[in-house]
């Protein structure tokens, strides 16, 4: 009795420690939590840290939400942060095709967060500020107000279904802004539906060189995703695999126009759940960048849209429903909520 009770013992005092390794793991919140709670950039050097789909950026800057060719849509999600190699780079195709490629504008859907990292809801990239998504809805002549951006919906190019483009939506225009983009040398990969690929494919003559860079992939019918290289001076930035040379058009492509893509998975043991990545999983540098001041002078998207309306007008439509502003072309500015404790 007495021997039996002293292994009981032992046995607790072994695990202990494992047992309260566990609780700890638990207890620590979700990454997304953390950086989805932080509203402006840290203080530091610009970095892109880690890999696209597991990092932190550091000295994020802010895509202006609205320049001469482009417009940044979903203002409230505060998503317009990027590597400052990144914010240049939309800035420059944004020109470009306007001058060039008959592309009236961009509108700008998610960069990052203010310091990157895992986000509460979509995208399990775009976390090292060098990921953009770019609308393939021609950006109207008009500024679209702060309620339009958070609720126009984007024009899907490409039918649910099989993948083909629709034809009264497709434009050579679409084709050339893509091209452009691909065609830029810190452009990493372009992701688009197959469709869209396939188009690309049929159009582009002898000029083939950039189609590497552009990918099939699920989603990505209504923009298209564009990720850059790890710029100099990120040396904890991961690289992704290279895209080669093959233009993509032959197999691989063929690939999504087979049944593979779309049988049933094999009945097997359930997926693992899903375990939240906690901090500990992203380069220890990130910890540094949440806890980084503030840079000063930064303001989140919607504060920067607000600077742009004369208070006057500002002022009239916050006393308006937001159904009246939106018809009087106001802009419809939601009361700020109280800060949190
Ligand atoms: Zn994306």
């Amino acid at each position: 009795m007495v021997a039996a009770m002293l292994r009981f013992i032992r046995l607790v005092v072994l695990l202990a420690p494992a047992l309260l390794l566990g609780a700890g793991a638990q207890a620590e919140p979700a990454a997304k939590q953390l950086f989805g709670a932080k509203q402006l950039p840290s203080a530091q050097r610009a970095q892109a840290i880690g890999f696209y789909s597991k990092g932190c950026l550091a000295g994020g800057e802010a895509m202006p939400v609205d320049g001469p060719h482009w417009q940044a849509m979903r203002l409230s999600r505060n998503r317009n942060w990027g590597h400052p190699q990144l914010v240049a780079f939309v800035t420059w195709l944004a020109r470009e095709a306007a001058e060039k490629d008959g592309w009236p504008g961009l509108l700008v859907g998610d960069l990052s967060q203010p310091r990157g990292g895992p986000m509460l809801s979509g995208h399990a990239s775009h976390q090292i500020g060098l990921d953009a998504d770019i609308w393939l809805t021609p950006m109207p002549s008009r500024r679209l107000s702060a309620r339009e951006r958070e609720e126009m919906s984007a024009v899907p190019v490409v039918k649910p279904g099989p993948h083909e483009v629709y034809e009264n939506v497709w434009t050579r225009a679409h084709g050339r802004l893509i091209r452009r983009a691909a065609m830029h040398p810190s452009v990493q990969r372009i992701l688009v539906a197959p469709g869209i690929k396939k188009r690309l494919c049929e159009e582009a003559g002898g000029d083939r060189s950039w189609l590497a860079k552009v990918r099939p992939y699920w989603g990505h019918n209504y923009h298209m995703h564009v990720r850059l290289f790890c710029p100099d001076g990120s040396p904890g930035c991961k690289a992704q695999r290279a895209t080669g040379s093959d233009d993509g058009c032959g197999g691989a492509l063929a690939w999504w126009y087979s049944d593979e893509p779309y049988r049933p998975a094999k009945p097997s043991k359930p997926a693992p759940k899903k375990r939240e990545m906690t901090l500990a999983a992203l380069p220890s540098a990130c910890r540094g960048v949440l806890a980084a001041e503030t840079r000063a002078g930064t303001q989140t998207a919607l504060a920067a849209f607000e600077g742009h309306v004369p208070p006057s007008v500002l002022a009239k439509a916050r006393d308006m429903r937001p159904a009246a502003a939106a018809l009087v072309g106001l802009p419809y500015m939601p009361r700020p909520r109280p800060a949190r404790p």
